[in-house]
């Protein structure tokens, strides 16, 4: 068949309508760096360098070689998985869990918090997001058509949202909200008295509060993260992802679970029934052995990542970009110098030092005037590194 010119083909409009991805042209110029020969190293990247621990990959070698794990697994989950998570919440966070109605596992938890939207939001439901926050939580709400209403973290108000700067109307079409104490990229953590507060607001709007909970593990001087789940009335308008992504040193296994309110969990279950198969029954019992396993190695673990963040405090201080000392999570989020943008700092950086660290601007219009540096370089580069920031001149 003779044929003309070919169709000009075109994806959808919720897909030519997401917002532009700012650090395109930041990794063209990373890329060019390179090119010239420049030694990058990236600080902008949260993803643990440190093995999973070998008790874990232990498990997975053996369960990898039985054929019954071979095939498609339950889409709700091994109910032994099920069940550790619900023991973990026990032990961890004193919150008890139905592991047949309020855990679902999760193919990482980017997977649940993207899909959350699908099984929630209808078009033009209106879903509340921290501003800078997770890309994910917005994005999952574009994707299901819904709107978006911004709430911007402020440090005045040590990084938690304004409920009661939430307008009445809002507040009222809202479906959603969005929330995730200790936070990604500011670091900050939320008292229990925040999530009180957010308990009583829901409770008035009929809102579902989603938490993530994905850095709870990552703690540093002592400090314990509480779950939102905690709090009295929170299983009746919430729920709580997490991850052994952090936790465990897993981000590449992509396994991960959302707890609490049953309505909101078996609707995600369905949209999740629908459109995968569930996590490869060997990582869920690799996933197993972390809940279940030895729980000492993470203060090791924490404590190694605490020496990195005070390393990096200490350098920020000599060349006077003083940033506040995190409690948990896996970054230091600090004020550019007065009066810069944060993409032309970082990328004047980039030029000087060939150390990249992440504009605060790239999680949002609020995190303009800030930086994030993540933890998770190895020491040697970490070192090298900061030896460059040390020479660099403000
Ligand atoms: C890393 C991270 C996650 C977890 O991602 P996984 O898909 O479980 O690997 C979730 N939320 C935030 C804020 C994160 O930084």
């Amino acid at each position: 068949m003779a044929r003309g010119t070919a169709p000009a083909l075109q994806g959808a409009r919720r897909i030519a309508e997401l917002p532009p991805y700012l650090f395109a042209e930041v990794d063209r110029r990373i890329a060019e760096k390179r090119a010239q020969g420049h030694d990058v190293i990236s600080l902008g990247i949260g993803d643990p360098d440190l093995p999973t621990p070998e008790h874990i990959v232990r498990v997975l070698e053996e369960t990898a070689r039985q054929p019954a794990n071979h095939r498609y697994p339950d889409y709700y989950g091994l109910r032994e998985l099920r069940v550790a998570i619900a023991d973990w919440y026990r032990e961890r966070f004193g919150v008890e869990l139905d592991a047949d109605t309020e855990v679902l596992p999760l193919i990482g938890s980017k997977e649940g918090i993207a899909h959350l939207a699908t099984a929630w939001v209808d078009p033009g439901d209106l879903v509340l997001v921290p501003d800078p926050g997770y890309p994910v939580y917005s994005i999952g709400t574009m994707l299901a058509n819904g709107e978006v209403y911004w709430l911007p973290l402020r440090a005045e108000n040590g990084w938690l949202p304004d409920l009661k700067a939430i307008p009445a109307d809002v507040a009222r079409r809202a479906r959603v909200l969005w929330l995730g104490y200790p936070n990604n990229p500011t670091a900050a953590v939320a008292p229990i008295e925040f999530f009180e507060e957010v308990v009583d607001f829901a409770w008035e709007h009929g809102i579902l509060v989603c938490h993530d909970n994905a850095y709870s593990e990552v703690a540093y001087d002592g400090y314990r993260a509480p779950s939102f789940l905690q709090v009295d009335g929170a299983r009746e308008i919430g729920i709580e992802f997490h991850s052994l992504s952090k936790t465990y040193n897993m981000t590449g296994w992509r396994i991960g679970m959302v707890v609490g309110n049953r309505t909101a969990i078996e609707a995600l279950g369905r949209v999740k029934t629908n459109v995968d198969s569930g996590i490869f029954q060997a990582v869920q019992y690799a996933g197993i052995a972390a809940l279940r396993g030895d729980q000492s190695w993470l203060e090791g673990r924490n404590q190694h990542y605490q020496r990195r963040r005070d390393a990096v405090l200490t350098t920020l201080n000599r060349i006077g970009l003083a940033a506040p000392t995190p409690r948990a999570s896996l970054y230091v989020w600090g004020p550019v110098p007065r009066g810069a943008k944060s993409v032309d700092f970082s990328l004047r950086l980039l030029d000087e030092t060939a150390v990249w660290i992440t504009p605060g601007v790239g999680f949002g219009p609020a995190g303009e005037g800030y930086f994030r540096i993540s933890l998770t370089t190895p020491d040697d580069r970490l070192k090298e590194a900061l030896a460059r920031l040390e020479r660099f001149r403000l």
